[in-house]
């Protein structure tokens, strides 16, 4: 499989490259075209790429993750569940960041993690750390608490929305340079529409 503009394979399955900037941002990603009806381009497809997102994100290891996607496999209904809670949190999410003013979803977002987030703990060491704890559950609590974290220490003005057509993915710009998700894919997709458009105005009539 040779990766795209958009995509990557990661341990066997397309995953969306990450361009956000943050873990949280990267799991908005994990569906394009936001804007389109009914839906967009989903890559959240089964628990095991909620799970591998996880790994490609940072934010579990890759012994865990293995782990985790051989259980699922054992209990499919079980990652099923657990991936339609990951698919609820991420719209909430991706509201909130671009509308953190937004009482209504923010409290929603807010109901949405305490489930997610009932297994963190901290783990001792000479600097205790984070742990989300959890069974198969570990994938939606990372994410939900990667996107607590960055709902409050990320500066919500430099979060952005890609206009592209069928994108819509949110990225962290705080030197307020980008317009698109990335040059390499919506950004070069307008180059290309801008050439084209400047070659039809060229044509003699
Ligand atoms: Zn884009």
């Amino acid at each position: 499989m040779v990766d795209g503009p958009y995509w990557v394979e990661f341990r066997g399955l397309v995953l969306p490259r990450p361009v956000g900037g943050h873990p949280a941002l990267d799991f908005v990603n994990t569906l394009a075209g936001w804007d389109d009806e009914p839906v967009g381009s989903e890559y959240l497809k089964s628990y095991a790429h909620l799970a591998a997102f996880a790994e490609q994100a940072g934010l579990l290891d890759s012994a865990s993750v293995a782990a985790l996607r051989r259980r699922a496999t054992s209990r499919p209904r079980d990652g099923e569940e657990i991936l339609v809670q990951a698919l609820a949190l991420r719209s909430r999410l991706r509201a909130v960041l671009l509308e953190p003013t937004d009482q209504r979803n923010l409290a929603t977002f807010s109901r949405l993690l305490r489930p997610a987030l009932a297994q963190l703990h901290l783990v001792p060491g000479d600097q205790p750390r984070w742990d989300v704890g959890g069974g198969l559950e570990r994938p939606l609590s990372a994410v939900a608490w990667a996107g607590a974290q960055a709902l409050t220490t990320l500066d919500l003005s430099a979060v952005h929305a890609c206009p592209g057509h069928e994108c819509g993915w949110v990225f962290f710009d705080p030197r307020g340079r980008r317009r698109w998700c990335s040059m390499r894919s919506c950004g070069n997709r307008a180059k290309v529409a801008a050439h084209a458009e400047r070659h039809r105005v060229d044509q003699p009539a």
